[in-house]
């Protein structure tokens, strides 16, 4: 690793701390609230009311009080507001009254917000930064797919790679999924969850799961498959399709070695020349990293609303521990007993992987720089990374499979549901499925709970207990799903002796 490397890594990790620190200082209060009001046709106001006691919607016309909250209720105000049309909200007067002065009324309300601060502002940047690393990812895995599976030579070595790398993912997961129902069994995080507690998170976080809980959450095992053919794969590249694009780029790999060499060369040189270009173009972004790193962890920390951890502390906790006890005992096993390499150099190596997967919350983003840290730091060979990296962050993901054994286990807990063993063995088989199904993107993994939760017959308005913490734990289980990728990479490129050994010219092998 060159130095200019090394104080890459240290700017990302600087500019996490720092980010945390600064969305902490600036941190969205839950006592203030943002109301635009119409005061004529064409004029608009905006005030900011803080420190209410109470805040009344009443009908202008009727005089009826359709709802009243308390100094407490900022989430619950939102989602009530949320749900109204135009119209319903044009009849509504706010009445709010505030713990020292006099009463407001507010007419033709048009909306209420948080009051948004610095710290959330700068969000664009973050979210600017992880649009670069997507923008990359389907003409890089494309071309370097393309290349590795024409280097290896035939369509029985692609499919014996395919299948051993498919064998090592389902090991990982399920080994994920086991971790985690022992730590959820043992430390009961949901009877240490007060009934007084469970009531409030209910309430508040009620309205916000409709929406994830209507989305569409079945998983078809044909239907999955099918997706793996493209009937267009240009189709399959611009909706970023991976399984589509992966399934393309083997083909055309795979053909490619079967027409004449002065056909195949010119072919095979452009798409190796498209991959290198990518692969630099990844280290040009990652040159702004530390900004967008900056921007993403100062805006979760800023919305954050702290109390809820405290609240969650034995869930968060007990998911901790087992990620934790996965990433670094059963990765760090694998790697050293399958991979030969020292869990060290291992976990070393994809420093600025796990930093990015930590602020971006995405696999399919984190893909490109898990991409060049397992070729430059780790020494796999890019006809391993190409395949297995990309077909990894489809379908392998640690992180989010304990997660979502963990969270049912911990909801049955909570609604006093036994789950005995064959319940939980239909977790660890609907987990696994539900994590293959879940898109590499922020926030996806809690929709694919559902699927879990209605396997075993837990209510899944059980996620609102669980949703105020869910980024956060999303941040730290993308973390497993990117490192767990990377394992299974060296582990490949071992298993293939190649680990070391740098590549060889494509298109004289
Ligand atoms: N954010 C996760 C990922 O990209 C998916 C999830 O669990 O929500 O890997």
């Amino acid at each position: 690793m060159s130095a200019k490397k090394l104080k890459l890594h240290h700017k990302i990790l600087l500019a996490l701390v720092l980010g945390a620190i600064f969305g902490a200082l600036f941190n969205i209060s839950k006592y203030k609230l943002e109301i635009t009001y119409r005061i004529d046709k064409r004029e608009a106001a905006t005030e900011v009311v803080e420190r209410w006691k109470q805040i009344e919607f009443v009908d202008a016309e009727t005089k009826a009080v359709k709802a009243t909250f308390g100094a407490e209720d900022q989430l619950r105000i939102l989602s009530y507001v949320g749900k109204m049309s135009a119209a319903d909200k044009s009849r509504m007067i706010v009445n709010v009254t505030p713990e020292t002065g006099e009463q407001l009324s507010f007419a033709n309300v048009r909306k209420i917000e948080k009051v948004k601060t610095i710290a959330v502002l700068i969000k664009p940047i973050g979210t600017l930064f992880i649009r670069l690393l997507m923008f990359v990812a389907i003409p890089l895995v494309l071309s370097s797919l393309l290349v590795g599976a024409a280097s290896l030579g035939d369509i029985k070595k692609v499919g014996s790679i395919g299948s051993k790398t498919v064998g090592f993912y389902l090991i990982t997961i399920v080994s994920a999924i086991a971790m985690g129902l022992l730590m959820v069994n043992t430390i009961q995080p949901g009877t240490r969850l007060s009934t007084d507690a469970r009531e409030k998170l209910m309430v508040n976080f009620e309205a916000n799961i409709a929406d994830k809980i209507q989305e569409e959450t079945s998983i078809d095992l044909i239907d999955l498959l099918m997706r793996i053919v493209p009937t267009n794969p240009v189709e399959a590249m611009s909706r970023g399709d991976m399984l589509a694009v992966i399934f393309f780029a083997l083909m055309l790999g795979v053909s490619l070695t079967m027409v004449s060499k002065q056909k195949s060369e010119p072919v095979i040189r452009f798409f190796d020349g498209v991959s290198d270009t990518m692969i630099r173009m990844v280290e040009l972004i990652l040159v702004i990293a530390p900004y967008g790193v900056f921007a993403l962890i100062s805006a979760v920390v800023g919305e954050f609303g702290f109390d809820i951890l405290q609240t969650l502390a034995w869930y968060v906790g007990t998911l901790l521990i087992a990620y934790a006890l996965h990433q670094f005992i059963t990765l760090g096993l694998l790697v050293r007993v399958f991979g030969g390499m020292n869990p060290a150099t291992f976990f070393r190596g994809i420093k600025d992987v796990m930093l990015i997967a930590f602020s971006s919350s995405s696999s399919a983003a984190t893909l490109p720089v898990n991409m060049d840290c397992c070729q430059k730091n780790l020494g796999v060979p890019k006809k391993i990374t190409s395949f297995v990296l990309p077909l990894g962050a489809t379908i392998n993901m640690d992180g989010t499979s304990m997660y979502q054994a963990v969270a049912a286990v911990f909801i049955a807990q909570v609604y006093g549901i036994d789950l005995n063993l064959g319940a939980q063995l239909t977790i660890i088989l609907t987990a696994v499925l539900a994590s293959i199904g879940t898109a590499p993107v922020p926030g996806v993994g809690i929709v694919m709970l559902i699927i879990v939760l209605r396997s075993v017959n837990i209510p899944e308005e059980g996620i609102a207990l669980i949703l105020g913490v869910d980024r956060f734990l999303d941040m730290c289980r993308t973390v497993l799903n990117v490192s767990g990728d990377a394992a299974v990479t060296v582990i490949m490129a071992k298993q293939e002796g190649v680990l070391g050994k740098p590549d060889p010219d494509a298109i004289d092998a």
